[in-house]
């Protein structure tokens, strides 16, 4: 790998406990990311992904670690504009990620507005660039969230951080809520971008079976820790770790007859 563009090193995230203790959500997380390339971050409900997406893209302060981009550290207390717009969020729940009251147009505008300097104009005619790069018509700008299926509010949602132009999206369970072919649609449409755009994904799943397809390396988390990480194909086939293994096993397999 050429020098990474995001490297996370010792990450973690304590809370307090109601009898004073201290809880680690995420603890000593070390990784990196490649320009271009999808790490993959899988493990149970409650292992600290999000805790760990959040503090990188810088949503929730971290306890300790670094977190670096392109070598400028993003570990301070507050990060300016510019670096928080180089790293995006995609959000688990696509309804409820965006606000019911405003048309698609003015969500997708929102970060527009708020990192660069454009006429109204230039808004508009980007607004429609984006919606044709997630594959929404043009006519959805003027619709509310409401009126949209989950697939498409999702399609809004990566519009959205799209719009900001960073060169690290997080995709937190971007498919969970989705039925099947919804969400081999999205992985597809996200696989598209990130050839177009040469864009870098942290991709999160609770199951391995999402994460085959899109992701080049894979990092297990088991209760705040990492467990394992590899490339994807090694993970796999020659999993290191019990825990890795449970969750192999836990994929869902379709029997198919064999007629010889
Ligand atoms: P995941 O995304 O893997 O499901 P999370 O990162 O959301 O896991 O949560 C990891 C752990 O941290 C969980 O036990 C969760 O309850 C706890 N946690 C998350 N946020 C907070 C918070 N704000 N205060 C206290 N505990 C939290
Ligand atoms: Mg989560």
């Amino acid at each position: 790998m050429n020098k990474p563009l995001l490297e996370v090193e010792g990450l973690s995230k304590l809370y307090r406990t109601r009898s004073g203790g201290d809880f680690a959500a995420a603890r000593n997380v070390s990784f990196q990311l490649g320009q271009g390339e999808t790490l993959g971050i899988v493990g149970e409900s409650g292992s600290g992904k999000t805790t760990v997406a959040k503090m990188v893209a810088g949503m929730i302060p971290l306890t300790s670690g670094t977190i670096s981009l392109d070598d400028k550290s993003l570990s301070g207390a507050k990060r300016v504009l510019a670096d928080r717009r180089s790293i995006q969020y995609i959000f688990q729940d696509p309804v409820s990620s965006l606000n019911p009251r405003w048309k698609i147009r003015d969500i997708v505008a929102e970060p527009l507005k708020l990192y660069f300097q454009l006429s109204p104009k230039e808004i508009d005619t980007r607004v429609e660039q984006l919606l044709d790069d997630v594959g929404l018509p043009r006519e959805y700008k003027s619709r509310y969230p409401g009126e949209l299926s989950g697939g498409q509010c999702q399609r809004v949602g990566i519009a959205r951080a799209l719009a900001a132009e960073p060169s690290v999206i997080v995709c937190d369970e971007p498919t969970s809520a989705l039925d099947m072919t919804i969400q081999s649609q999205i992985l597809d449409l996200l696989k598209s971008l990130q050839q177009q755009k040469g864009l870098s994904y942290l991709f999160i799943a609770h199951g391995l079976e999402v994460i085959y397809s899109i992701s080049h390396r894979v990092m297990v988390m088991k209760a705040g820790e990492v467990v394992e990480e590899g490339e994807t194909k090694r993970v796999f086939h020659e999993p290191h770790h019990a825990y890795t293994r449970s969750l192999i096993q836990a994929i869902p397999r379709i029997d198919i007859p064999q007629f010889n």
